[in-house]
């Protein structure tokens, strides 16, 4: 008997291949009625026999395009209708704000196929793409997701193409990027004054890898530099021209079985490496073999070709292993245009791979691990930007613009937060000027006006200097680490009362000092600061951040007091001038000093006594130092803190036990891995403690975990178990960063919910 079934869905569904894929399928079951995009979703009817309409039921989630996200699907039974045959239908023009840009993806392994095979029509074409991969966020200018809004708009198809783009039951069916090697983009080598080279622009640039040099290559979302990741002369080089001290470098490699030859692959890993976003997974490394690339941690970030650039590059007998950095200036955003690369990069660059399809939208790779069965972000950008989080509620239009750190902003619409891509440290004026780009193309392609603009409490940030001066809509300042336990709570649909800990560098307290190791109790609406780390004096301020040697001396000094020099390790002092200890310990003596409660700078102060660092050139290098080199072989017991509630609404966690231990163990000779061991396992236990007393005096039993010292596995693996342990239910970030990039997810939840 015959049925007609109207399926509603909602989601990622427009622009990803979805049309065409429920044609086929509805050819494939032999079913009659239509599709088409509306206001709120794709609408699909289905009419035939009853057990072929179930059959096409159950194969829609299941064999959807990879780049569709099916939130919610309804069903409902309607009447049957006079028709022969499956229509697409156009859609009405109110859907454009409904139209979710899909995010750039990789090539997919079709497309990848066909470029490497001789006889295919784009036999290494470098722009090969289909409905299911290719670039999509970058290049659109404007909303609806067309060809004429994106920067494909300069090159009409071709007949043939032109034909696949019209067939519904071709794979390049309404490919909006669609094109070939007679009508589309093309790629060419020039060097640093711009001149054009000759022969083949890919097989030169293989040439020129080979031999060593630096390369800037165009990609999705910006210029990488590259070089062959095993000639160590050349990465040094790369090195030395970016001004790029130890922070690590990412590699590109060939494919999957390189990999596993340079690290430990697990299966999530693996399929995290090979997901059609092409993320950097963080993987341990097997060896020091790679200790150029990244010198401090036993991890290294590694990735799978994703543009038919990326592909050619390895198929033309180059190495397998590229590294592929952001093509910038120290922190600067990354470069896009062929000639800003040049005037940017042509220091740093021998030769530039370049091509004439323009990006319009910046956009850095992002980063993850693997983490207790889930993905961890540490930078959501290419490949998810900007694809929304799913929220449990609708919320009114807000913009939140992020933190100062890895900034990234957010905006509301309906139930969709829409995180922006990875900006960067708001440090530069460039920096600043793509932050605004991101807020107009945003609010562009989202058809929003915010009500509300949301933004941290730090009077200082740019982010929040720029918000304060947007006078229509309404203001609301959102504590640093309020912020980071929303964002958590935003992404687990939670909205109750919740605790939170909320670990990270700096975020600026109500009482003007700087925390970062903090026991939030909190819902939306408000909070109340149940526990933290006793706070510190931070000499130099700011400036203890570059020099972690400033806070070794502060957390010695809190413990030991004018003796403190006593019980200081020899190469501390040694490494640092005298004069410049005494102007610490003035600092000390007068205590007119910022406070800190900060887990990054407690981290700092045991890397600094621990393994003699005392400066640092990027963000959390020392404790990326102290996390790699602790030992697990055995269990080597835990240091001591104490908890002091003198203040029963609030524990303070006493580090001054800590840091004697940590003396005593230095002046015995302790090995590092054995003290970092230690210490994790004594941080892990104080924080458990104090989470369990507050879980006991508050009755709450959900717990958060947010901030960027989260990153740390030991820290996050040892308190999850322990929390379990202690029967609370702990919720961690998986959607977004649990560092300051997440932050603006937080920012946006606390605004909705403000009086
Ligand atoms: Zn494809
Ligand atoms: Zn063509
Ligand atoms: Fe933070």
């Amino acid at each position: 008997m015959n049925r007609r079934v109207r399926v509603e869905i909602h989601g990622i569904v427009q622009g990803v291949g979805f049309r065409p894929y429920i044609y086929r399928l509805a050819h494939q079951f032999q079913l009659t009625g239509s599709i088409h995009n509306s206001e709120s979703g794709v609408f699909i009817e289905v009419q035939g026999p009853g057990e072929d309409v179930d059959a096409f039921l159950k194969a829609l989630p299941i064999e959807a395009p990879p780049l569709a996200r099916l939130d919610e699907i309804d069903l409902a039974e309607i009447g049957l209708r006079e028709e022969s045959e499956f229509q697409i239908l156009g859609s009405t023009r109110s859907d454009s704000a409904n139209t979710l840009i899909s995010p750039d993806i990789a090539t997919c392994e079709d497309c990848a196929r066909e470029l490497l095979d001789p006889a295919d029509r784009r036999y290494r074409y470098p722009f090969i793409n289909c409905t299911n991969c290719g670039p999509r966020f970058t290049i659109t200018r404007s909303v609806p997701y067309d060809r004429k809004q994106t920067s494909m708009a300069a090159f009409p198809m071709c007949a043939r193409c032109q034909a696949e783009y019209d067939d519904p039951l071709n794979r390049r069916f309404h490919a909006q990027p669609n094109a070939c090697w007679d009508c589309g983009p093309q790629v060419g080598l020039v060097d640093k004054n711009g001149a054009q080279q000759s022969g083949d622009p890919i097989a030169e640039a293989v040439r020129l890898l080979r031999e060593g040099r630096i390369l800037a290559i165009k990609g999705l979302g910006g210029f990488h530099l590259a070089v062959d990741a095993s000639q160590q002369v050349a990465v040094h080089e790369l090195r030395r021209r970016k001004n790029r001290g130890e922070k690590p470098f990412a590699i590109m490699v060939e494919g999957i079985a390189t990999a596993l030859s340079l690290c430990h692959v697990s299966d999530e890993e693996a399929a995290l490496l090979q997901s059609p976003q092409r993320p950097i997974v963080l993987l341990t490394k097997r060896s020091a073999q790679f200790d150029v690339l990244a010198p401090d941690g036993n991890q290294l970030g590694i990735f799978l070709p994703y543009t038919p650039i990326h592909h050619l590059l390895f198929a033309h007998g180059g190495s397998p292993a590229l590294v592929m950095t952001s093509g910038n200036l120290s922190e600067e955003p990354i470069a896009i245009d062929n000639s800003e690369a040049i005037a940017r990069l042509g220091n740093i660059a021998d030769s530039f791979l370049v091509h004439n399809r323009d990006i319009l939208l910046r956009c850095d790779d992002s980063v993850v691990k693997h983490l207790s069965g889930a993905a961890q972000f540490a930078r959501r950008s290419r490949g998810y930007a900007p694809a929304p989080i799913r929220l449990r509620e609708s919320l009114p239009p807000i913009l939140a613009v992020g933190g100062e750190l890895k900034n990234a902003i957010c905006i509301s619409r309906g139930r969709y937060a829409f995180l922006g891509q990875h900006i960067g440290d708001l440090e530069n004026l460039s920096a600043f000027d793509f932050f605004q780009e991101s807020i107009s193309h945003f609010q562009k392609i989202l058809e929003v006006r915010p009500e509300i603009i949301a933004f941290d409490l730090h009077p200082a940030y740019l982010a929040t200097q720029w918000a304060k001066k947007q006078q229509e809509p309404k203001l609301v300042g959102v504590q640093h680490h309020h912020a980071h336990i929303a964002s958590c709570m935003a992404e687990n649909h939670l909205t109750d009362r919740v605790i939170g800990i909320a670990l990270d560098g700096t975020g600026y307290g109500t009482d003007g000092q700087v925390w970062g190791g903090e026991i939030l109790v909190a819902d939306f609406r408000s909070f109340h600061r149940a526990g933290h780390f006793d706070y510190v004096g931070m000499p130099a301020g700011e400036q203890a951040v570059r020099a972690p040697w400033l806070m070794a001396v502060s957390y010695l000094w809190s413990t030991f007091g004018e003796e403190w020099r006593d019980h200081a390790p020899a190469a501390l002092l040694a490494n640092v001038t005298p004069v410049r200890i005494r102007i610490a310990e003035k600092l000390l003596q007068t205590g007119r000093l910022a406070q800190t409660s900060s887990c990054g700078r407690l981290f700092d102060a045991v890397a600094a006594l621990t393994l003699g660092r005392t400066r640092v050139t990027y963000e959390a290098q020392a404790a990326v130092a102290l996390e790699a080199c602790c030992s697990f072989n055995i269990d080597h017991g835990a240091y001591p803190f104490a908890l002091s509630e003198t203040n029963p609404e609030c524990v303070r966690i006493d580090t001054r036990p800590l840091f004697a231990a940590i003396a005593e163990d230095l002046r015995l000779g302790v090995a590092a891995p054995i003290i970092s061991s230690r210490f994790h396992a004594g941080l892990v236990n104080i924080l458990a403690e104090a989470t369990s007393r507050v879980a006991q005096r508050t009755g709450l039993q959900r717990v958060c975990l947010s901030g960027g010292s989260f990153q740390n596995a030991i820290l996050a693996q040892g308190l999850e178990s322990q929390l379990t342990g202690h029967g609370l239910q702990v919720y961690k970030h998986t959607q977004v960063p649990p560092g300051d990039g997440g932050l603006s997810l937080g920012q946006l939840l606390i605004a909705a919910n403000s009086g």
